[in-house]
């Protein structure tokens, strides 16, 4: 079922090359010292994801000193340790972790912190430190948008149990007439965890006019004949010392004979969208990959219709950087995981979108997500 075997001790050296290289950026950046809290930055650096309670935990980095994790003593059991990859301060009910850290981070001057900490444990570390705090993105944004090889093996193996799913959609396996866009979900959802992803992160049914809504709630509508389907789902997988790695993929079907402006829009839509994935090459920039498809949708006049952004990176975050959006004149580098996400949305008849993830190399990319595009006919 799967190829994958990474053991734990992949997983710990690719921490120790992570940390490495946070190490030069800081040192790059003028950056004193990391505070690693809430968010993926500190998972991706040591595998370990802070509860989002409003007990502290964070991860102090400073250079020539070995990290050190502050963490509730109650919630110590649940770090895996990488050999001395950092070392943990619990902390009891009756201490402060604030004082902790600050005492942690004395002397810096520049300090980033993570992106996603809560704001009011900014407000306390500020109070008790003269640091200046900054988004700790700075440093790790460009390094966690290279997944290296370990990242891409979870993202693989996300993608491919995904994978299975999709294609039991377009294979007709998923019964879609007469169900609701609740049931249908659920039946998806309960599919990802059936392929054994740890969590199911969204899974979007817009069925008839519905399907002309991007990020439509799944609801009551029943399914009826002749309608386009936009099913957009992920979910996580997970292996022991790793954080979850996220998949996600769309697929749009039809229940039965559609108008010829609509086919007409898929095949349009679908061109579009593998044009866009043969732009994708170290080198290029992401927004050259998003007008690709919307020059093409333009000359149909379906420009308009594409109201969202072509693609998000993915990785640990469902959405993170890159961005694949006109304005990001950033070059593509290799290692680059992110979506190719057209869409074309008729307001109030009906959509469709085609995603796929691929990682980007030199010469090109390579599709993660591999179950066919054509505008398959279910029940
Ligand atoms: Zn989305
Ligand atoms: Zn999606
Ligand atoms: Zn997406």
């Amino acid at each position: 079922m799967s190829g994958l075997s990474l053991g734990v001790e992949a997983f710990s050296k690719a921490y120790f090359s992570r940390l490495e290289k946070v190490l030069e950026q800081m040192d790059f950046l003028g950056c004193d010292a990391l505070v690693l809290s809430l968010g993926a930055d500190l998972p991706w650096l040591i595998g370990y994801q802070a509860m989002p309670l409003e007990r502290l935990t964070a991860l102090v980095v400073r250079k020539h000193e070995q990290p050190v994790l502050v963490v509730a003593a109650l919630e110590e059991p649940r770090v895996a340790r990488h050999g001395d990859l950092f070392r943990v301060r619990s902390w009891q009910e009756y201490e402060d972790p604030y004082e902790i850290v600050a005492n942690a981070i004395d002397g810096c001057d520049m300090v980033g912190i993570s992106d996603r900490t809560w704001a009011v444990s900014l407000l306390n570390l500020q109070s008790k430190s003269g640091a200046t705090f900054f988004p700790a993105s700075q440093v790790t944004k460009s390094l966690r948008s290279v997944k290296d090889p370990v990242e891409q093996a979870m993202l693989k193996e996300a993608s491919c149990r995904t994978d299975r799913v999709a294609q039991a959609i377009v294979d007709g396996v998923v019964k879609f007439v007469g169900r609701s866009e609740r049931e249908i979900s659920m039946e998806i959802s309960e599919r990802l965890l059936a392929e054994g992803l740890e969590k199911v992160n969204f899974s979007i049914v817009g069925s008839g006019p519905h399907s002309a809504s991007p990020h439509h709630e799944p609801g009551k509508r029943v399914v009826g004949p002749s309608e386009a389907v936009v099913c957009d789902f992920g979910g996580e997988f997970r292996l022991d010392g790793s954080a979850g790695y996220c998949s996600d993929i769309t697929r749009t079907v039809v229940t039965g004979e559609m108008p010829g402006r609509f086919v007409e829009l898929y095949s349009i839509l679908k061109t579009a969208q593998k044009r866009q994935v043969e732009s994708v090459r170290a080198g290029a920039t992401f927004e050259s990959v998003d007008s690709v498809g919307r020059s093409y949708l333009e000359e149909f006049g379906y420009d308009q219709y594409f109201i969202h952004r072509t693609g998000h990176g993915i990785g640990i975050e469902e959405h993170e950087e890159p961005y694949v959006v006109d304005g990001n004149t950033d070059l593509i580098a290799s290692g680059n995981a992110f979506s190719i996400e057209p869409g074309i949305y008729i307001p109030n008849l009906y959509g469709a979108r085609i995603e796929d993830i691929v990682i980007a190399t030199e010469t090109g990319c390579e599709l993660l997500n591999n179950v066919d595009r054509s505008l398959c006919q279910v029940e």
